[in-house]
Formats: C-alpha cells, sequence, structure tokens
C-alpha cells in the first residue's frame, strides 16, 4: 500500500501464475506447458533472426504471422488479431469488446484471470456455476434474466477442469445470444477437442481465442491470437495500438510463423500428448482416482475423500509439482495435473499409488 498507488491499483487482486521454479530437477505438471520441444523449423527461424535487424522495430502488423494463422484456418488475414500471449489477447478482449453496462458472464471456475481483467478495467461481471458434474451447461446462460449481458466467455475445454463443450452447443449459444461478443478461449482445444473457428464465418459475434504457448510449445515465446469478424478484429487494433503497437517482436513473430506452419510437427506431438493422457487418466483410475473427462493436455482429478492440498504437498516432497487451486471450496479436493513425457507420467502414478497406500488421507 502506498499513497501514490492510483485508486484501481489499490484495489486489484492480481493473478497468480502458477510456480516457476528455481529448482533443477523437479518433474513440472503445474502450467500445463508441453513436455516436448518446440519444431526444429522454430528453432531455425529463431537463429536467423539474430542480428543487424535487431536494430530495427519489427513490424507492427505482424502481417506475415497473421497470414500463416489465416492460411492455417481457413479465414482471411484481416480475421486475425495476435498479441503477446493469448493473455494480452484477452485483456484487449475485455477492454474494446467486453467492457459494456451489462455484466459479463463466464463460469464461477474458469480461468482466473477473467475477473482479474474485471478488476483492471472496471467491469461488471456475473459467475455462471458449472452444473453438478463440473460441466459448463449452455442453457444456464440463456436464462432470462442472463439476456442482457455484456458479453459470454469461457475456455472450451473449460481450465482447469478440461471438460469440452460440443459445437452444436455453441452454435445453440450463438443463435439466442446475438447481442452481445461470445468468446471461446481455446487455449486447449488441440488436445481433444474440436475448434469452433469456423462458426466465424457464420456468427459476427463470435470472436475464438488461441495460444502458441501449450499445443506448439511456445510459452517461452509469448504468442497468441484471435478469430474473429473483422469488425471485432478492428477493435482490437484499436485497443492494441492505444497500448503498445509492437507487442510481438522479431523473434516472437519469426518463431511463432514457423510453428504456424510446421503442421506435421504439431500434429505429431498431440497425438502424443493425447495418448499418454488415456494412458495416465486410465492408471489413475485403477488405483481409485476419479478423472474429470478431459478434453484439454491436463487432468482434473480427486481422491475420494481426500484433500487435494495434501496430496500435492506429498507429492511436492517428491519432486512433481502439480496445481491445486483452494478455491472456491467445491474444487479443494482436486489436482489439476498437466499431461507429461509418459515417463514422467508414470513416476507421478508410481508417487501417487505410495501416497494413497502409505498416507493417511485427509
Ligand atoms: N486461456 C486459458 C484458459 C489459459 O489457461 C491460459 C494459460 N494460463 C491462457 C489463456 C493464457 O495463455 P498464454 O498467455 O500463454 O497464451
Amino acid at each position: 500500500m502506498s499513497q501514490y498507488w492510483s485508486k484501481v491499483v489499490h484495489s486489484l487482486t492480481p493473478y497468480v501464475p502458477g510456480e516457476q521454479p528455481k529448482l533443477p530437477n523437479l518433474v513440472k505438471l503445474n502450467t500445463n506447458e508441453s513436455p516436448y520441444g518446440p519444431s526444429r523449423r522454430v528453432l531455425d527461424a529463431l537463429r536467423a533472426e539474430v542480428g543487424d535487424t535487431l536494430r530495427l522495430y519489427p513490424d507492427p502488423g505482424s502481417d506475415k504471422l497473421r497470414a500463416a494463422i489465416a492460411k492455417r484456418h481457413g479465414v482471411a488475414p484481416d480475421e486475425v488479431f495476435v498479441g503477446n500471449g493469448s493473455d494480452e489477447v484477452l485483456a484487449h478482449v475485455f477492454m474494446g469488446l467486453l467492457k459494456h453496462d451489462a455484466p459479463v458472464l463466464f463460469p464461477d471456475i474458469t480461468y482466473s484471470f477473467y475477473p482479474v481483467y474485471c478488476g483492471l478495467y472496471g467491469i461488471a461481471f456475473e459467475p455462471v456455476p458449472l452444473n453438478g458434474q463440473f460441466e459448463i451447461a449452455v442453457d444456464d446462460y440463456l436464462q432470462p434474466d442472463r439476456q442482457r449481458n455484456g458479453g459470454i466467455i469461457f475456455p472450451n475445454p473449460n481450465a482447469p477442469t478440461g471438460q469440452f463443450v460440443p459445437l452444436r452447443e455453441i452454435e445453440r449459444l450463438l443463435q439466442a445470444n446475438a447481442n452481445s461478443v461470445v468468446v471461446i478461449d481455446e487455449a486447449y482445444v488441440d488436445f481433444g477437442g474440436e475448434s469452433c473457428v469456423p462458426l466465424i464465418k457464420k456468427y459476427p459475434q463470435l470472436l475464438v481465442t488461441h495460444t502458441l504457448s501449450k499445443s506448439r510449445a511456445l510459452a517461452g515465446l509469448r504468442v497468441g491470437y484471435a478469430t474473429g469478424n473483422a469488425d471485432l478484429i478492428e477493435a482490437l487494433n484499436r485497443v492494441k495500438d492505444s497500448f503498445n503497437s509492437y507487442p510481438l517482436d522479431r523473434f516472437a513473430q519469426a518463431g511463432a510463423t514457423a510453428a504456424m506452419e510446421d503442421e506435421d510437427y504439431f500434429q505429431a506431438m498431440c497425438r502424443k500428448v493425447i495418448s499418454t493422457k488415456a494412458r495416465l487418466s486410465a492408471d489413475l483410475q485403477a488405483i481409485g482416482f476419479e478423472v474429470l473427462p478431459s478434453a484439454a493436455n491436463f487432468i482434473f482429478t480427486r481422491f475420494p475423500g481426500s484433500d487435494g492440498a495434501y496430496i500435492a504437498a506429498k507429492l511436492r516432497e517428491r519432486s512433481i509439482i502439480v496445481r491445486h487451486f483452494k478455491n472456491p471450496a467445491r474444487i479443494s479436493p482436486f489436482m489439476r495435473i498437466t499431461i507429461g513425457t509418459d515417463e514422467q507420467c508414470a513416476g507421478l502414478v508410481d508417487a501417487l499409488r505410495e501416497i494413497v497406500k502409505f498416507n493417511k488421507i485427509k
């Protein structure tokens, strides 16, 4: 606290990212990064950027990258916006498309950055509870008292639950909610979901966000993007150019372009993660864990009658870190575990088997 702080800074409750440990040799299954490195083509593209041109500003419009993204998704370049991680894209979305008089709707259990952006930009929001199976139920967003909303946003698959809303349900939501923007955050869609990007042609109020941090193994480069009707993209450009005209440096633009162009590597890595996830889920169920269905690169799991924080602490003693959320209380029994390599996941299962066998679970 300081007298020099602005009023808004006094009122902020900032987002707390998962731990990036300084200790070596930890098995890091806590922040949904890829267990595999990026494509060789990305590394070559990054090396090619080292040189004299670094004295020059990068392309403010990231034209090459937007063209590569547009090609990959079968949309036009003016239907693509890029930013410094999808977190930055989302920040501009809240400012440019969700800040209205009526409250924004999002699930009560979801990506915890959404309420933080609302705090930063002074946006009212209404959390919509997940149903008893921890799913997003579209009907809950279509209740008469929620018809007047400032927009709707949720991740699909949702975080931290991993559960996926089928596209026909998203379409039902779009058909019934034409007067405000619907944002589908597809950070994890490549690990078993189905993208709703093709729907942007049909629904001018639909914006879909993506990240290169997970399925393209580039969390360290900080690149995310949004696709939507050109008018929505124009709003994001207006915010960007009122904030920072050069959000992506030369490395980010070159590396991300190469990543978007290496479809084979991307597909192969996603397939590996998906098959490891199936094995890990089955192994955990075999030792008594409940695992929610996941279309993401993580699982949400609990041991009946136990506290997630306790098991996570026991795992940490064995140098394995996973994510636990204290709030809301409904999810405190769970742990969110990122899918690692087959070897890491086998080690995790061995550790959990010992923990549930030898410790009095609380
Ligand atoms: N959306 C969701 C649902 C996420 O979990 C994350 C990762 N924390 C992001 C967006 C942001 O990802 P990034 O900024 O790395 O693109």
